[in-house]
């Protein structure tokens, strides 16, 4: 088995993603653990430092592809660029992307290119004996599998939130940087981005403390301001589901689930949602779990610490009151 880890580096506006910091860390720790090296792949137009903020992260080589074409992502100039730096390298070992939507759009097309395996979406990556195994959770989050590939010598994975803490950058490290040549044919730029608006980043649910949910059992405008009302005076944010964000109650960027945010509050009180598997992988983590619904069977009560089965409109105005006492 070949030792090498390699790591894509997706980055935005504010620079390398929280994940491809984790994947960095996570492929540093195989690479060391195999006696290997790590290198990461850095696609883009006007890369500035983030070559250097590579190395000093623990890359020992940065593969650096700047070219303007490779200003917007797009997976077939992306897949193309990529599929060749490899192929000229004869990369083998791991391949790890972030489990982004960018991420898991990359991972399968390239392993096609290179004829690799591919893993999505695990929340490990481990070494196991000669080889490295990928795990996800299967069957609801009710199995962890591990999946290893056997017949590649490439191997290639995405990796969720949490598979690895980012490590703070070393001073004095820097990891070699070496180009890569894009060529691109005709056929690659099929499909141009003619204009990009980035959403404002307004909330980070993700630093939040306290989380108040609210889904559609609170079923008007007026009753998700009362949720609202109890996020204020717990000191919290307010979040939704996507039943919630559906009705127009709450602004996307507020969602928590499988299409949304996923989070890990000390708290997380959730009003009148119903504990959709879609939802619960967005909240599942959090240290305390409050759940408010009219269902004593509703499946949220499965997994939430505490349970109180009565009408939102109700109980919220009791603990908005209760919370105002402690507080006071
Ligand atoms: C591909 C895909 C991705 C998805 N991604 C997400 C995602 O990221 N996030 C997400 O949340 N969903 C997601 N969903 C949708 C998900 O499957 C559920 O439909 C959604 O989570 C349901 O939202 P809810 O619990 O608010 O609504 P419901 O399932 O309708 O539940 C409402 C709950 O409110 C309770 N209730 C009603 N009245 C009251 C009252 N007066 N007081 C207290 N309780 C009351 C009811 O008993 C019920 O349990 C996704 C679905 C798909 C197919």
């Amino acid at each position: 088995m070949t030792n090498d880890v390699w790591v894509y580096a997706e980055h935005d506006a504010d620079g390398l993603t929280d994940l491809t910091l984790q994947c960095l860390a996570r492929g540093r720790s195989l690479a060391d653990q195999q006696g290997g090296s790590l290198s990461a792949l850095l696609l883009g137009s006007a890369l500035g430092d983030l070559p250097a903020t590579l190395g000093s992260r623990g890359a020992d080589r940065v593969f650096v592809a700047d070219d303007e074409r490779l200003a917007q992502y797009s997976p077939m100039t992306y897949t193309r660029v990529i599929g060749s730096a490899l192929k000229e390298q004869a990369a083998a070992g791991a391949l790890l992307f972030p489990a982004s939507t960018q991420g898991n759009d990359l991972a399968p097309a390239v392993t096609q290119t290179l004829s690799a395996s591919c893993v999505l979406d695990c929340t490990a990556v481990d070494v196991d004996g000669e080889t490295l195994v990928g795990k996800r959770l299967e069957y609801d989050r009710k199995a962890l599998a591990g999946y290893k590939a056997t017949g590649s010598a490439l191997q290639v994975f995405t990796a969720q939130d949490g598979v690895a803490e980012a490590v703070s950058p070393e001073t004095g490290r820097a990891g070699e940087t070496i180009p890569v040549a894009v060529v691109l044919h005709e056929s690659d730029c099929v499909s141009k981005v003619l204009k990009r608006e980035i959403a404002q980043k307004t909330i980070n649910l993700k630093e939040a403390r306290v989380i108040v949910a609210a889904g559609a059992g609170v079923g008007s405008k007026e009753n998700f301001a009362l949720v609202e009302e109890l996020a204020a005076v717990a000191g919290g944010e307010i979040a939704a589901s996507r039943a919630a964000v559906d009705a127009g109650w709450a602004t996307l960027d507020r969602q928590i689930g499988q299409t949304g945010v996923t989070v890990r509050p000390d708290l997380y009180i959730a009003v009148g949602i119903s504990g959709a598997v879609q939802h619960r992988v967005g909240m599942m983590d959090s240290k305390r779990i409050v759940a408010i619904n009219v269902d004593a069977n509703a499946p949220i009560f499965r997994f939430s610490h505490y349970c109180i089965v009565g009408d939102l409109v109700e109980v919220v105005p009791k603990l908005i009151k209760l919370w105002q006492n402690y507080t006071r």
